[in-house]
C-alpha cells in the first residue's frame, strides 16, 4: 500500500522545555456555555516576536510553573494547536503565525481513594490565566497528524470533547486559507450535548459556517442530549457504511482520531465487522493503514 505523503511545516524555531517561549494570552474565554458542568475554553497565545512554524495537526506544550516534588519543573503537558498555520492573526511579514490557538478542558476530579477534589496543573493553569499573562510554550511537535499532501484524498475526521482543536484548524486551512479541498472531508464529533458541541453552538460556530461546502459533511452525535435518543460517533460511523466503506477498503482515505481514549476501539469495532462481511482482516488491514500513514490517532 502506498504512503500516503503529508504536508510538512516550513521549518522554523522550536521551543524545549529548557528554554521556552514566553507567549501572552491575547484572548481567553468559554466554548461551554454557563449551564455546562464542563469548562472548556478558547485561549489564543500571542506568539509574536517567535520563529515558530506550524502546520495543521502539530501540538504545542505548556509547562506549568513551579517545581516538582524531585525539584525540577514541571512535565510538558501537549494541547493540539486549534488555529490553522496562519494563526487567529494572520502572519507577519516573514510568514510566521502571530498566535496559536488551544481548546482546552479543565480538569477536575474527585480522587477516588481521598475523596478530595484534584484540579489538573497544566489546564487549571492555562484556564485561569488572564489576558495579558505570560505563559511557557514549548514546540511545535508532531509529524504525523498531518493534512495529506493530495487534495483529492477523501479526508474522514473523528473527534470527541476536545479532539476537534485539530479538525478546526484542518477545516479553516482547507476552507479559509486554501479554498476548498477536492476529496470529500467528513467529520465526525461526539459531545455530551449541544451545549458541548465546541465551535458548533451558540458561542462559537466556526465549523458551522463552512457546513454550506460542496464537500464537507459534518455528523454530531450527543451521548446525554435529554430529548434525543443517545448516540456515539461510532453510530454515526456505522450509519454511513455506504459512504465509508468504498473509501476504506480500497485505501483511498486519510483518517484521524482525536480526543477522549476509547474512541478508537469503538470505530476499529464498526469497521471490523464491515471488514468481516467480506472476509477481511481487519487487524492486517489496519496495521497496514497506520503503516501508510492512513490511520492516525491521537488521543489522551
Ligand atoms: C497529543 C496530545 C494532545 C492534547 N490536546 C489537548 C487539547 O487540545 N485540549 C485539552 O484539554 N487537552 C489536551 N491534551 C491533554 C493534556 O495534555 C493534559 O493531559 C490535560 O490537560 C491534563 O493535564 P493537567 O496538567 O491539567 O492534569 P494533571 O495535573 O497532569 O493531572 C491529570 C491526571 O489526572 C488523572 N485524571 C484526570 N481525570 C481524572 C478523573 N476523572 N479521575 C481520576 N483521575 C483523573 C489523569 O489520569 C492524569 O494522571 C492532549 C494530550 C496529548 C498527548
Amino acid at each position: 500500500m502506498e504512503i500516503i505523503e503529508k504536508l510538512v511545516a516550513t521549518p522554523g524555531e522550536v521551543y524545549k522545555p529548557s528554554s521556552p517561549f514566553l507567549a501572552e494570552v491575547i484572548e481567553t474565554r468559554r466554548l461551554t456555555p454557563a449551564g455546562s458542568a464542563d469548562d472548556i475554553r478558547h485561549i489564543v497565545l500571542s506568539i509574536k516576536g517567535s520563529k515558530i512554524q506550524y502546520m495543521e495537526g502539530q501540538s504545542v506544550g505548556i509547562v506549568a510553573p513551579g517545581l516538582r516534588e524531585d525539584g525540577k519543573p514541571q512535565k510538558v503537558r501537549l494541547y493540539s494547536i486549534a488555529s490553522a498555520r496562519c494563526g487567529e492573526l494572520g502572519c507577519d511579514l516573514g510568514g510566521h503565525p502571530e498566535s496559536v490557538t488551544l481548546c482546552v478542558k479543565r480538569v477536575i476530579y474527585t480522587d477516588p481513594e481521598t475523596g478530595k477534589e484534584v484540579r489538573g496543573l497544566a489546564s487549571n493553569h492555562l484556564c485561569d490565566a488572564k489576558l495579558g499573562q505570560k505563559l511557557q510554550l514549548t514546540g511545535p511537535t508532531g509529524r504525523k497528524f498531518l493534512l495529506p499532501a493530495d487534495d483529492s484524498v477523501p479526508l474522514i475526521m473523528i473527534a470527541a470533547g476536545t479532539g476537534i482543536a485539530p479538525f478546526r484548524a484542518f477545516i479553516k486551512h482547507i476552507y479559509h486559507e486554501k479554498g476548498g479541498w477536492n476529496g470529500s472531508v467528513k467529520l465526525f464529533y461526539g459531545a455530551k450535548t449541544g451545549l458541548e458541541t465546541l465551535y458548533m453552538n451558540d458561542e462559537s460556530n466556526d465549523i458551522g459556517q463552512y457546513y454550506t461546502e460542496e464537500t464537507f459533511a459534518a455528523f454530531k452525535a450527543l451521548s446525554r442530549a435529554s430529548n434525543q435518543p443517545k448516540t456515539y460517533v461510532q453510530d454515526k460511523i456505522a450509519a454511513q457504511k455506504d459512504q465509508l466503506w468504498p473509501l476504506i477498503s480500497t485505501g483511498r482515505f486519510c483518517l484521524y482520531i482525536c480526543g477522549l481514549k476509547g474512541i478508537e476501539e469503538g470505530v476499529s469495532k464498526v469497521m471490523s465487522a464491515w471488514a468481516k462481511e467480506e472476509g477481511k482482516d481487519w487487524e492486517q488491514l489496519k496495521e497496514e493503514f497506520e503503516k501508510s500513514g492512513r490511520w492516525n490517532v491521537e488521543v489522551y
